[in-house]
């Protein structure tokens, strides 16, 4: 099962990481030194809150403290400093609905259903499979009350199934100032003294789509105005958090910042979601604040997906994974993918096996082919390895990700962008 993993885990700084002394102290091996860092995250006190900040196309490099070396970004800054900040972190998809999808069910995209139709529209998209089980409904069972509230992020929408087990759903047009979110929440908090689930969507770095090549000389402008979107949306963040603070309710909180997927900005001549999984179009913030500041300041270098945050809400809360979920706690060793359809309706994956080497596939029609990068040589991603030398590493990666259980489920709904009532009963797309 983690035989896609980074096998080594570092974590910064090494004086205030319990993982570092276990390992010195007791000689461990390194199923046992994971073993120690996983019960030490989910043994803590529970959470009174949890509150998942889910930015819209948000890169890694976006943020300053991730190496965002023009970035503006002091309150998410801010907030690294109080939680762990995961710095190799990889959302499970290209574009909204999938990513939010899995975020709320712990599903690989191909395993919850909210995806495209194989025609590459992406107006066209399958509402959440019936039988996946989402966060809101998992915690609501356990006695939260669950509440989202969106601005600018037109993935995240009740449309998509994504709606399904909040009490509270709110969508507010963002003009560049946030819609007021901070306001909602803080206003949530103080009618809600119960133990609250809180997803706050925040948008505004998804509108720089560029329909065709991107010529060279344009990008230091599409750099310039992402670095002034994320500004904005991190004056956003910054509301929310002091909303919470001012609520008493940061310090009990479990408190997680991430992205659906991030975004190319004229990388390989692209701009705009959606685009191949490349490192920039996948690659995102991840920075979780336990209760208590638990484990405050520490800096995980493996590769994790987001995916894992799933888990690792549900094993802070207590609460039991449904079945059919893929998702494992973020200290926990697990496979790193990305899965999307393709324009003409083929499965892409890409795949992480160790820290550098990086696994795209494509399979359509019963063909499949199959490519690697060495990011270690190659960071930008302009030399595919797709040789015959390469097939040894590829057959082992691949044979990997077929191996998984794929649950029985009944045929999705259909909704669309341009039907708010969705429910066009359409069939699945094949994989
Ligand atoms: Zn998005």
């Amino acid at each position: 099962m983690c035989s896609l993993t980074e096998r080594v885990v570092i974590v910064r700084p090494p004086s205030r990481s319990p993982c570092r002394t276990l390992g010195l102290a007791l000689i461990a091996t390194l199923v046992a030194l994971i073993a120690s860092c996983t019960r030490e995250s989910t043994n803590g006190p529970r959470p009174h809150d949890v509150v998942l900040v889910l930015v819209d196309a948000l890169r890694a490099d976006g943020v300053s403290v991730l190496g965002g070396a023009e970035a503006h970004s002091p309150a998410i800054d801010a907030f690294a400093s109080d939680g762990i900040v995961y710095s190799r972190a990889t959302a499970p998809a290209t574009w909204c609905v999938p990513g939010v999808a899995s975020l709320l069910t712990g599903r690989w995209p191909s395993f919850h259903g909210a995806e495209r139709l194989g025609d590459g529209d992406r107006t066209h998209v399958r509402a959440l499979d019936g039988d996946a089980t989402t966060l809101a409904e998992l915690l609501t069972d356990a006695g939260f009350r669950a509440a989202a509230f969106v601005a600018g992020s037109g993935g995240f929408a009740p449309i998509h199934g994504l709606a399904r087990g909040f009490e509270s759903f709110t969508v507010v047009p963002d003009g560049g100032d946030g819609g007021g979110l901070a306001e909602r929440v803080g206003d949530w908090l103080a009618a809600h003294p119960e133990r609250s689930f809180l997803v706050i969507g925040i948008g505004g770095l998804d509108e720089i789509e560029v329909g065709g090549p991107v010529a060279p000389r344009l990008r230091a402008a599409l750099g310039a105005r992402y670095r002034s979107d994320v500004a904005a949306v991190d004056r956003t963040v910054g509301e929310v958090l002091a909303a919470l603070r001012a609520a008493g309710r940061y310090d009990d909180a479990l408190v997680a910042i991430t992205a659906d997927h991030g975004k190319l900005l004229g990388e390989h001549g692209l701009a705009g979601d959606s685009s191949p999984p490349f490192e920039p179009q996948v690659h995102v913030p991840l920075i979780v604040k336990h209760a208590g500041a638990r484990r405050a300041g520490e800096w995980v270098e493996r590769r994790v997906s987001t995916l894992g945050l799933f888990a690792t809400i549900l094993a802070t809360t207590g609460v039991a994974a449904p079945p059919g979920v893929q998702a494992r706690p973020l200290d926990d060793l697990h496979p790193v993918w990305v899965e999307e359809l393709g324009t003409g309706g083929g499965r892409l994956r890409a795949g992480y096996d160790g820290p550098e080497v990086k696994l795209i596939s494509f399979a359509d029609r019963g063909e499949t082919v199959a490519c690697f990068f060495d990011l270690s040589r190659d960071p930008d991603e302009v030399r595919p390895r797709c040789d015959p030398d390469a097939a040894p590493v590829l057959r082992a990666a691949l044979s990997s990700f077929g191996r998984r259980d794929r649950p029985a489920r009944p045929p999705a709904t259909l909704a669309t962008a341009h039907d708010p009532a969705g429910g066009l009963g359409a069939e699945r797309a094949a994989n």
